[in-house]
C-alpha cells in the first residue's frame, strides 16, 4: 500500500512512528494510501528546522520574497490540472470544483505578491523636537496552520501565502483525510525558490495538534475546522501564550423576500446548497422564504431540480457533485435527515439512498430537501455538512432576520430581494460575518478578509487580506531622537506639551 509521509526541510521524510491512518478514494470507498501520523518528537524536529531557516528568510528583502510567490503562482497554474485531479481523488469533489479550490488559494498567493507594499509601516516626522516616530511589522518566527478536509488547497494557502510572505516559517498540519495536496504544494514552493525549512508539512492527528499548541517556538496558530475543535485550539493555544485564530462550523441562512427573482434564487440555492456535496462552510444550508406563498412557489421550483441532481464519481465531468468524505460522515448526514423527520419536519426530497453500478461502496448521497424546519429542532441547530437544504418558513422580514441572529453560528448569510432598503437593513442588522446580497456564497476575495461571528470563529483576526498580514506580524514602534546637545533627566512621563 502506498504511504504518505511528511515534507520536512525540502524533502519527504518518514516519522517512523508506525502509526498510520487510511486515506480513501471516496468515489470507490476503497483505501488508496496510508498516511503516517507523526509524534510530538517529530513535530519538534520540524519546528527546529523551521526555526533555523526562518531568520535568513525574514532577512530576505520583501521584494525577493514576493518573487518566490510570483514563481509559485506560475507553478500552480502550470500544474493546475494534476493538482485538481489529486485533490479530487482524495476529497471527492469534482475536478472542476477542485480547480476552484486551488484558484481561490492561488488568489491569496497573488495578494501575497504585494507583500512589500503590505508590510510598509507608518512614519511621523517631527513627533517632537528632533524626534521621529515610526512603526514596522516584523514576522513572528515559526507559525502553524491546522486545516480541515474540505478545502485541502485553498485553506493552507489562505494561511501560508500570507505567513510566508511576511517572513515567517510555516508548519502545515493538514487534514489526515486528504493530505497529499499540501505536500505537493511544498514541492512547488521549493521549485519556486523557497528555502528549505520555511514550509514544513507534518501529518498527524490530535497528538501533533497538541504538540503544536504546546511547543514554545510556535508563536501563532491558525486553525480552520469544526467549532468544538476550534474552541479547544483557541483556549489551549491562549493558555500556552500563542496568538490564535480559529474558524469553526456554520449554518448559513438565505432569506428570500417576496420580491426576489425566484428563478435566480432556485439556481443559487441548488449550487450553494448541493455543490461539493454541501461540504462547504459557506454552503447555504437553510432557505428562509418570507410568507407561505413564497415558500410554496420556491419548493415547486426546487423539488424537480433537487431530484434531478447528478451525483457520481468525482472524476466524471458530467456530475454535479461527488461523494462525501467518509463512510462515517455519510452515515452522520443520514442520521440528521432521519432526526429531522422524527422532529416533525417534512422530507420533500429524500436523498438517503443512492447507488451506482461499479461504485456501490462509494460515499454517495443524493440531494435532500426538508421543509417546515423550526428553530427548536436539533437538526436545525446543528451543522449537517451534507447535500441537504432545509426550509425554515418565516412570516415577515423581522422573523426572518431573527433566525440567523439567534443561531449559534454566524459564518455567512444571504438575502434575496429587489428592495435596496431591505437589503441595506439586513446587512446592517444581521449578526453574521459575511453577507451576500443576491449572492449565495459571499466568500470575500483574497484582498478582503474571511471570517465569521459567534461560534463560527474564535479569536479576533480574520483570514487573509490585511487582517491576515496583521495576524502573522507584530508591530514595533520606534521613537528616535537625534538631539543637538545633551538634554536634562526627566522624571515625569514624557507628554507633548
Ligand atoms: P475537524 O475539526 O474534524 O478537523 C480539522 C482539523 O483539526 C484537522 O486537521 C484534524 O486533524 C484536527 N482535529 C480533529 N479533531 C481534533 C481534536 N479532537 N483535537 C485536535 N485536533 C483535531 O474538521 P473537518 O471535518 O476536517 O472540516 C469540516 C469542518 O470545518 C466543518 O465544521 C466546516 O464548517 C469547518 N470549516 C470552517 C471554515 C471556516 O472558515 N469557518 C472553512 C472550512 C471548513
Amino acid at each position: 500500500m502506498r504511504e504518505i509521509h511528511h515534507f520536512i526541510d525540502g524533502q519527504s521524510k518518514k516519522a517512523q512512528t508506525g502509526r498510520f491512518q487510511n486515506v480513501y478514494d471516496p468515489s470507490t470507498g476503497k483505501v488508496q494510501a496510508l498516511v503516517e501520523l507523526a509524534s510530538a518528537d517529530f513535530l519538534a524536529e520540524a519546528v527546529a528546522g523551521a526555526k533555523a531557516a526562518q531568520p535568513a528568510w525574514a532577512a530576505t528583502n520583501p521584494q525577493k520574497r514576493a518573487r518566490v510567490m510570483f514563481a509559485f503562482k506560475a507553478l500552480l497554474e502550470r500544474d493546475m490540472e494534476d493538482l485538481a485531479r489529486l485533490l479530487s481523488s482524495e476529497h471527492g469533489k469534482t475536478v472542476a470544483d477542485a480547480k476552484g479550490d486551488i484558484q481561490r488559494g492561488l488568489e491569496v498567493i497573488e495578494f501575497a505578491c504585494g507583500i512589500p507594499h503590505l508590510l510598509k509601516g507608518e512614519f511621523t516626522e517631527g513627533a517632537g523636537p528632533g524626534i521621529d516616530m515610526y512603526s514596522m511589522r516584523q514576522p513572528l518566527g515559526v507559525v502553524a496552520g491546522i486545516t480541515p478536509f474540505n478545502f485541502p488547497a485553498m485553506i493552507p494557502m489562505w494561511m501560508f501565502g500570507v505567513a510566508i510572505a511576511c517572513g515567517n516559517a510555516f508548519i502545515c498540519k493538514p487534514s489526515e483525510k486528504d493530505p497529499s495536496v499540501p505536500i505537493r504544494l511544498g514541492e512547488l514552493l521549493k521549485e519556486a525558490g523557497l528555502p528549505d525549512g520555511i514550509y514544513q508539512v507534518v501529518n498527524g492527528d490530535k497528538v501533533v495538534v497538541d504538540a503544536i499548541l504546546e511547543h514554545p517556538d510556535v508563536k501563532a496558530v491558525s486553525f480552520v475546522g469544526s467549532s468544538a475543535v476550534a474552541e479547544y485550539i483557541y483556549a489551549k493555544g491562549a493558555t500556552y501564550g500563542k496568538r490564535v485564530q480559529a474558524m469553526g462550523g456554520a449554518k448559513n441562512h438565505a432569506i428570500i423576500l417576496p420580491d426576489a427573482d425566484l428563478d435566480q434564487v432556485t439556481n443559487d440555492l441548488i449550487g450553494a446548497g448541493y455543490g461539493s456535496a454541501g461540504e462547504r462552510c459557506m454552503a447555504i444550508s437553510v432557505a428562509v422564504p418570507v410568507t407561505d406563498k413564497v415558500a410554496d412557489a420556491l419548493i415547486a421550483r426546487l423539488k424537480p431540480r433537487v431530484e434531478a441532481l447528478k451525483v457520481g464519481p468525482s472524476l466524471d465531468p458530467e456530475v454535479d457533485y461527488g461523494p462525501l468524505i467518509s463512510r462515517e460522515h455519510r452515515q452522520n448526514v443520514i442520521n440528521w435527515i432521519d432526526k429531522s423527520v422524527q422532529e416533525g419536519a417534512e422530507l420533500v426530497v429524500d436523498g438517503r439512498t443512492v447507488s451506482f453500478q461499479g461504485y456501490e461502496d462509494g460515499f454517495y448521497l443524493g440531494g435532500s430537501l426538508i421543509d417546515r424546519v423550526t428553530p427548536t429542532m436539533e437538526s436545525y441547530k446543528t451543522e449537517i455538512f451534507g447535500p441537504v437544504l432545509q426550509i425554515a418558513r418565516a412570516e415577515d422580514f423581522d422573523s426572518a432576520i431573527a433566525l440567523p441572529n439567534a443561531h449559534q453560528y454566524g459564518n455567512g448569510t444571504a438575502i434575496y430581494t429587489r428592495n435596496g432598503r431591505a437589503a441595506r437593513e439586513f446587512a446592517s442588522r444581521v449578526e453574521v460575518g459575511m453577507v451576500g446580497i443576491n449572492v449565495p456564497i459571499p466568500v470575500p476575495l483574497a484582498y478582503h478578509s474571511f471570517g465569521g461571528w459567534k461560534r463560527s470563529a474564535f479569536g479576533d483576526a480574520n483570514q487573509h487580506g490585511t487582517e491576515g498580514v496583521r495576524f502573522f506580524t507584530k508591530v514595533k514602534t520606534v521613537t528616535a531622537r537625534w538631539p543637538e546637545g545633551a538634554g536634562a533627566a526627566e522624571f515625569v512621563i514624557p507628554t507633548m506639551k
